[in-house]
């Protein structure tokens, strides 16, 4: 056996680009290949060049679909990377409606700072375009759940559902005699689809390597707070506007508004969603549910046979730009949901800047918002955020409602992390520093392990 090592690319620090560079003397495995977004400084450093030549790149192992997990991907094709990218059936479908969607932005955003100057560069370009997007696709590879595929001549890996998001999975990967644990984005028990993340295998571990968006956090559980933001909302006369992740998250907020509505909670107002990229993965998840998908959770298919889990009983589904436009003439009091989760982009942009200047509207916020986004600011309570280059005034109601969060907390990261017999040391990743260095700290303490917060471009060898 020979030396495996671990290069932490990304996530380091913060909750954007996983990329994680794993290698062998015969293989070299890219773990998940994510942009950074966010915070300027983290959004230039999908501008530097990959540490190493992707034609170098044997496989790439793929977790799941968000776009800090795979939105580098097709910067690593157009850069020469020429096999397979491994991905579970969900994950390849929603990957290829989210990666799409960040080419059009990349080219958007080049073209719009071409025409207003913004850029130092006298023809900005885009740091991807569709072009490549179209060419990653055809990379892409599906594997089942729990079975063991081969990617290379000493690698292995086996994903398992992880109740993050549809399709997502965590990952074993068995290298030259090594057994890593890649958690990714662990999911939790609640998700009103997903079944919960499978145990973690039973054997020895040589690494974690863990996330820890919540690290030092615990949620909380109630529902209730978000019906009575809801009705608080109405009270004051205004409409309410959601940011919500395109993928998944929107599912999870239309079930609990049906819930609400079906059970009296909330009137029956209604419910628009404004992103033509959440409604195609609105669009995969009903297909899914029909398919009873395997990482769906037990009864789901048959529950939901016969009627929309989605449809909360007054859902509009607003798939062109007139459409999404109709919606700043709205008289009566409603429900917008339209991403990008953390207002960094997409339709809510506008959304935002025609409601915050209205103290009747509310902004709820119900997902985790990165350093440096405009959800971030509104979290924060300042007041005055800048959208398309002008400084908007605050003047709605902002809260914040944390139980849609489809990531452990401390408490459900740890002992899901108990279960593993033993693993030599963890590695905890994605999240900002407090919550990795809580995370470590009670890795430590409380399971006695060997805990690493890494730093950027770190190489460990394993085991
Ligand atoms: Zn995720």
């Amino acid at each position: 056996m020979g030396k495996v090592t671990v290069t932490f690319l990304g996530a380091t620090a913060t909750v954007t680009g996983s990329r994680f560079l794993v290698e062998s003397e015969k293989s070299r495995i890219v773990v998940d290949a994510g942009l950074f977004q966010g915070l300027k400084a983290d959004r230039k450093r999908n501008w530097d060049p990959f540490p190493v030549e992707p034609s170098t790149i044997d496989a790439i192992v793929l977790t799941h679909a968000h776009l800090d997990h795979c939105g580098y991907l097709p910067l690593l094709v157009r850069q020469g990377f020429r096999n397979q990218i491994f991905a579970t059936e969900y994950t390849i479908k929603l990957a290829a409606v989210i990666l799409r969607d960040s080419g059009h932005l990349q080219m958007e955003d080049a073209e719009f700072a071409a025409k207003k100057g913004f850029s130092k560069h006298p023809t900005p370009l885009p740091l991807y375009n569709l072009d490549d997007v179209e060419k990653t696709l055809n990379h892409f590879t599906e594997v089942p759940f729990r079975k063991r595929i081969q990617l290379t001549q000493d690698a292995s890996a086996t994903y398992f559902p992880s109740g993050h998001i549809l399709g997502s999975a965590f990952v074993l990967l068995e290298i030259d005699g090594k057994a890593l644990l890649f958690t990714s984005d662990m999911g939790r028990s609640n998700h009103p689809l997903l079944a919960s993340p499978d145990r973690p295998p039973q054997m020895a571990l040589d690494a974690v390597i863990t996330e820890s968006t919540y690290g030092n956090r615990v949620h909380e559980t109630p529902m209730r707070s978000f019906a009575d933001e809801i009705n608080a909302g109405m009270k004051r006369g205004g409409s309410i506007l959601i940011p919500a992740f395109a993928v998944d998250r929107t599912e999870v907020i239309l079930m609990a508004l049906r819930e609400l509505i079906t059970d009296r909670s909330i009137p029956n107002i209604p419910i628009y969603v404004d992103s033509p990229m959440a409604l195609t993965a609105l669009d995969y998840y009903r297909e899914a549910v029909k398919e009873d998908a395997p990482e769906l959770g037990a009864g789901v298919g048959e529950r939901w046979k016969s009627v929309d889990p989605f449809d909360p009983g007054n859902l509009h589904q607003m798939r062109t730009t007139e459409q999404s436009k109709s919606l700043n003439e709205l008289k009566d009091k409603s429900i917008i949901i339209s991403a990008s989760g953390m207002a960094t982009g997409g339709r809510v942009v506008h959304h935002l800047a025609n409601m915050l200047p209205d103290p009747k509207n509310t902004v709820i916020l119900v997902g985790f918002q990165a350093a440096g986004s405009r959800g971030r600011s509104l979290e924060e309570g300042k007041k005055e955020i800048k959208m398309y280059g002008k400084w908007v005034p605050v003047q709605a109601h902002i809260v914040k409602v944390e139980n849609f969060s489809v990531h452990a907390d401390s408490n459900e990261l740890i002992s899901w992390l108990r279960e593993i017999s033993h693993s030599k040391e963890a590695f905890v990743v994605h999240g900002e520093p407090d919550a990795q260095n809580y995370l470590a700290s009670r890795l430590r303490t409380e399971l006695g392990w060997k805990a690493t917060v890494p730093k950027t471009a770190q190489v460990y060898e394993v085991g």
